[in-house]
């Protein structure tokens, strides 16, 4: 991955943030080559799946969204990372890498108890003084936060936005509105998001902010399996479109106690990765059943049920949806 990465830095496709202050770990800037791979990137997708279907349409909100948002979509409870501490020279890991590194075990979506008594009963030591002071697994929360307003104390604390799915479910019922959109029928995004993670590295692979390329497509509670089947196809066929070979995909269904706080399903699609990396996450597959409208229409008090006039009923549509990364298709 080093030489990838030097070799973007000589070809003016990737260098490092900030490069000329010795650089801002996991930040990269897309140089003159790089914008351009970038943006093709984003066009074919945004007229393979919005100009070119019927059923799609486009949004692009802002980061900064109402912290009430982020309650209501769980992230400010479940939007967490696994870290230890090294008692003795204060580095910080995740847990979960670490075991992976170490023992070899998949460990993702385990509870911090349950990685706690690993690293124990394993007696794993910290990777870089060697001795056996880790701390327990704690969750820290991986959104950013600011303050608006000039004053820390009397500002509001806003975060910037960890997934870009949030503001299609805000933005759900005027679109609606605009009467042009019938269930089933999605809405897309490009967009930055941030997470605040203790990333191993690997170059654009994994970013404290990178772009998204997402939809939320809403379909009637029953005919949800079938719409992920179906995404699933539509997927596969956009990573023929851009030239990558089957045998570089393979598809991973996510285990029980993996699944975010809000999915009943999700799929990776994973590219095999040059070096070490090997088998890694490009995108993800999740069916979102109605949580977030459902956590919507409590918290905000509005009513975000759809109209069906064929059926002559009301309901809240599930949610499928297809995740995109841009930096991990340009790498
Ligand atoms: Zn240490």
């Amino acid at each position: 991955m080093e030489k990838i990465a030097a070799l973007c830095k000589r070809r003016g496709f990737v260098f490092p943030g900030s490069d000329i202050y010795g650089g801002l770990a996991n930040t990269w800037d897309y140089g003159p080559l790089g914008v351009e791979l970038k943006r093709n990137v984003k066009d074919l997708w945004w007229r393979t799946f919005v100009h070119h279907r019927r059923d799609i349409v486009g949004l692009d909100a802002g980061i900064l969204m109402h912290p009430k948002v982020w309650e209501a979509s769980g992230h400010i409870e479940s939007f967490n990372d696994p870290l230890v501490d090294c008692r003795t020279c204060r580095s910080r890991f995740r847990a979960d890498h670490l075991i992976e590194e170490r023992l070899g075990l998949n460990v993702e979506g385990k509870s911090p108890a349950t990685m706690t008594q690993i690293l124990r009963e394993q007696a794993v030591k910290c990777p870089v003084c060697g001795n056996e002071t880790l701390t327990e697994a704690r969750q820290f929360n991986m959104m950013f936060a600011t303050t608006i307003g000039p004053l820390a104390e009397t500002g509001m604390q806003v975060y910037l936005r960890p997934e870009t799915a949030q503001a299609m479910f805000v933005q759900f019922k005027n679109i609606l509105a605009t009467g042009r959109v019938k269930v089933p029928f999605g809405i897309a995004q490009i967009g930055k998001v941030f997470r605040n993670e203790i990333t191993p590295g690997n170059f654009i692979f994994r970013l404290l902010e990178f772009e998204q390329m997402e939809i939320e497509y809403f379909v009637k509670p029953d005919e949800a399996p079938e719409s992920f089947e179906t995404w699933q196809g539509a997927m596969r066929n956009w990573l023929r479109a851009i030239g990558i070979r089957d045998e570089f995909i393979r598809v991973r269904e996510h285990d029980a106690d993996e699944l975010s706080h809000y999915s009943s399903r999700t799929i990776d699609f994973e590219y095999l990765f040059p070096g070490s990396m090997g088998w890694r996450e490009l995108y993800g597959l999740a069916n979102r059943t109605d949580f977030d409208l459902r956590q919507h229409q409590t918290s905000s008090g509005e009513d975000l049920q759809y109209f069906d006039q064929e059926e002559n009923r009301k309901y809240l549509p599930y949610v499928i949806e297809p995740t995109f990364g841009v930096d991990r298709t340009c790498l």
